[in-house]
């Protein structure tokens, strides 16, 4: 295991002590400084004008009150959060999450990859990440929409399509966008269609973003199978989640011939030997706004849910996690490599542990980290923005064809710098090594910011 280079060691106390009882974030601060260490080594520069540690600093912080009133009339209060992290390739690009479990250490672990993941895409996107503790299962629509309202009545004025660009995450999808896009331009007084992203199509959305973490996310994890001369064809899937990024990840797992036998939701999973069927899971998910505990009992066929242990239990060739950070752990990479796991691609940011990964990397099995697999969803933003900046829009094909391409060079990019640092085969290496350096060039030739 690679730990953490002694140069650097300062570094990452000072990280720990800064931001401290943020377990999440010192998580993923480490794992990057893992990394940085044969860099270091390689570019002294990079050690220099503290620039590891300003790349470790966000560059604002935003925390707000959120007041909005219920359906029964009652005044509910949440925490609402933006934290800018990195502009210096593009402005801050990153998703907003709405979920109990937010607060200010899971934002900056989700600022903080997102400036790398970002930067791996090749687009001209800087790093951010915002959201709320408010939960939105069980809010009527109403109650949603006001929310958003209020939220947007605060966020309106440190955004913009040159600024901050918001996006989906956990909780926000195409309708908390729309409620969210309506109030800014209510607010701003301009169809300033490029300042959020997953928009829908008849306001200023793009095809295919939708599909695009969970499309993205398998395209990687073919061609990392392809290095191996294997490929989805004929594999058993387990995928984590049933939201977006799961669904879209089963649907391409299916268009390259794999079998999705098992997903799950916070409450328990779902085995379906014969295949997951999407148009059902979609009913139930997109349509009802239900549980795959519904998807399990409307389908039949021997389709059956657990409501204890871990989807993880489900044998399978391939693993995409795709729920939330640290989904997956020790125990569960044991299990899954007992059964013989060839490969991990992580469609949700940070969904392994960091034991789970050693167990992995150890094991030979393929290991795909979520800044670059599930990259594809923040790059069919920057498409997003690009169409909304040339007042345009593209086909299908066209969008996905672009999607198709930068998962490609993200793959190829952390390949090759995984090669070049000593580490064949290492996509843990090769992605925060890649991403770190492009940031760092432009921090670099900025001056001191
Ligand atoms: N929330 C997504 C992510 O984690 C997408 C962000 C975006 O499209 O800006 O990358």
């Amino acid at each position: 295991m690679v730990g953490i280079d002694e140069k650097l060691e300062p570094v990452l106390a000072e990280v720990l002590s800064r931001n401290a009882g943020e377990g999440e974030f010192h998580q993923a601060v480490r794992e990057v400084l893992e990394s940085l260490g044969r860099v270091v080594a390689k570019h002294p520069e990079y050690a220099d004008h503290a620039l590891i540690e300003r790349i470790c600093e966000p560059e604002r912080q935003i925390i707000f009150r959120v007041p909005w009133v219920d359906d029964a009339g009652q005044v509910q209060i949440n925490r609402g959060f933006r934290v800018q992290f990195n502009s210096a390739l593009g402005p801050y690009k990153g998703g907003l999450r709405f979920h109990p479990s937010v607060n200010l250490g899971i934002i900056k672990f989700l600022g903080f990859e997102q400036t790398f993941k970002n930067a791996l895409t090749g687009m001209p996107i800087g790093g951010g990440k915002g959201g709320s503790d408010f939960n939105p299962r069980g809010r009527s629509d109403g109650e949603i929409m006001r929310f958003c309202q209020s939220f947007m009545l605060e966020l309106h004025r440190h955004i913009g399509e040159y600024v901050d660009v918001p996006a989906g995450d956990i909780g926000v999808g195409g309708r908390e966008i729309g409620y969210l896009f309506g109030q800014y331009t209510r607010l701003t007084n301009r169809y300033e269609a490029g300042v959020l992203t997953g928009k829908g199509l008849v306001y200023g959305g793009s095809r295919a973003r939708r599909e695009a973490t969970g499309y993205g996310a398998v395209y990687f994890v073919e061609r990392m199978l392809a290095t191996k001369g294997a490929s989805f064809d004929g594999r058993r899937v387990v995928v984590s989640g049933s939201g977006n990024v799961a669904i879209y990840t089963m649907e391409k797992v299916e268009q390259f011939g794999g079998r999705v036998v098992a997903c799950s939701d916070s409450n328990g999973y779902v085995v379906d030997e014969a295949g997951i069927d999407l148009e059902l899971l979609k009913e139930v998910k997109e349509v009802r706004r239900g549980r795959v505990a519904d998807y399990a009992a409307l389908r039949g066929k021997g389709a059956y849910y657990v409501d204890e242990g871990s989807v993880w239990d489900v044998p399978c060739d391939v693993a995409m996690p795709s729920a939330t950070q640290n989904e997956l752990t020790g125990k569960d990479a044991r299990t899954l490599i007992a059964a013989g796991v060839i490969a991990v691609g992580e469609g949700a940011n940070m969904p392994s542990t960091p034991e789970a990964v050693r167990l992995f990397q150890e094991a030979g099995v393929l290991f795909a980290p979520g800044k670059a697999a599930n990259a594809g969803g923040v790059a069919t933003s920057a498409l997003e923005m690009q169409q909304n900046a040339s007042r345009d829009s593209w086909s299908f094909e066209q969008t996905e064809a672009r999607l198709a391409e930068i998962m490609a060079n993200i793959h190829d990019t952390c390949a090759a710098t995984a090669e070049e640092y000593g580490a064949p085969g290492d996509y843990v290496l090769g992605a925060n090594v890649a991403g770190f350096v492009r940031v760092a060039e432009a921090m670099t030739a900025l001056g001191v910011i």
